[in-house]
């Protein structure tokens, strides 16, 4: 069978050896071994966030991390800041609204970043701010945005910033410590090489205090129940056993890497994408872009999704635009276990399909 490209930026791919690991016959949770494992992934995953602060795990897709962070930090009525430059920025504000936090958005053309002076000037006119939320890396635009500045002009504020790093989590820089940022979240199915169902956040000192002042309703998700048992390495319902003992393999790979080796890497795949697809003649589509993922501009007089089509059927998919980029913009990850032959290979046949659609390539 031929081999089949994934790159999109989540799912990913996941190697060989996680599979095999994840293949492996059950075990129980509350035993020595399983409790061993998983204060051993609760060490690294802290490398990862590059804290020393406890990382939460959750039996949820990312966006169970996302609400997580609103219901255990705020209360109805609270006032937070929304960034809002992409799909994943309106998803924080449809959270929000959903349990009843006034949500002052920060709406930025797709593609661009939030400036921190923009941040800073919702902050004054809204002092009352509870908190921040924005992403490492906006998804949908292939967007990196500046976590570090912005948590810069939190440190003074009671305001807590919450950061959605999913996606960028383990390819863009990320120090959740040295940069202030409160609350972080991850998810299995990107950076980290495993398939989706598990989410993370990470919670600082400062977010705790919003913690325990908190009245939004929770209970699966209450960062309390998990915080007392996670030294322990126990959780409060049964956790996803299969995708933890996958989670260990996976980090004990970027760990043996080295973190910041494993982000140089991304950071060099990424500018193979894009340097490969200037020569196409193809336009990056953000101003800012991600190491975790690219978005390239579709060319004049070409069918965005039927180039996505003509490359699915070659065994190579990318994801394409959502919303307003629908048929626009080709998404192509470049993070956890995508190797530079698979770009090579899938971007080989991008110039193919190109090629065929006739593009002045
Ligand atoms: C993938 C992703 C999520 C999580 O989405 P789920 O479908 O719930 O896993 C959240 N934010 C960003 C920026 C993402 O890329």
């Amino acid at each position: 069978m031929e081999k089949h490209y994934l790159m999109t930026p989540g799912p990913t791919p996941i190697p060989e050896e996680i599979i095999k690991t994840m293949a492996r016959p059950i075990i129980h949770h509350r035993t020595p071994q399983y409790l061993d494992i998983v204060k051993k992934v609760n060490e690294d995953l802290k490398k990862v966030f590059k804290t020393s602060c406890n990382v939460l795990t959750f039996t949820a897709s990312g966006t169970g991390a996302m609400e997580a962070s609103v219901v255990n930090t705020l209360c109805q009525g609270d006032t937070a800041v929304v960034v809002r430059g992409g799909k994943f920025g309106e998803r924080f504000a449809e959270i929000c609204q959903a349990y009843g936090v006034k949500v002052v958005p920060v709406d930025i053309d797709w593609g661009t970043r939030p400036e921190p002076s923009v941040i800073e000037g919702a902050l004054k006119r809204y002092p009352e701010t509870k908190a921040v939320f924005m992403q490492l890396c906006e998804t949908s635009t292939a967007t990196v945005y500046d976590v570090k500045s912005i948590a810069g002009l939190m440190r003074e504020r009671e305001t807590i910033l919450v950061v959605d790093a999913i996606s960028g989590l383990g390819a863009d820089e990320f120090e959740m410590d040295s940069w202030g940022v409160d609350v972080a979240c991850g998810g299995s199915q990107k950076s980290l090489m495993l398939p989706p169902g598990l989410a993370f956040c990470a919670v600082s000192k400062k977010a705790w205090t919003m913690v325990r002042r908190s009245k939004l309703p929770k209970f699966y998700l209450d960062f309390e129940k998990y915080d007392q048992l996670v030294d322990k390495g126990d959780s409060p319902w049964t956790p996803s056993i299969t995708l933890v003992i996958g989670l260990q393999r996976a980090l004990s790979m970027i760990t043996q890497e080295g973190v910041d080796n494993f982000i140089k890497r991304h950071k060099a795949d990424a500018e193979f994408v894009r340097s490969f697809l200037k020569g196409l003649g193809l336009g990056i589509y953000s101003k800012f872009p991600s190491d975790a993922v690219t978005a390239a501009k579709v060319p004049h007089g070409v069918d965005g999704s039927e180039l996505i089509r003509s490359l699915k059927a070659k065994g190579v998919t990318f994801a394409g635009g959502q919303s307003q980029l629908k048929g626009k913009i080709i998404r192509i990850a470049h993070m956890g276990g995508i190797t530079r032959e698979d770009l090579k290979a899938a971007l080989g046949k991008l110039k193919e399909a190109l090629k065929e659609q006739k593009a002045k390539v």
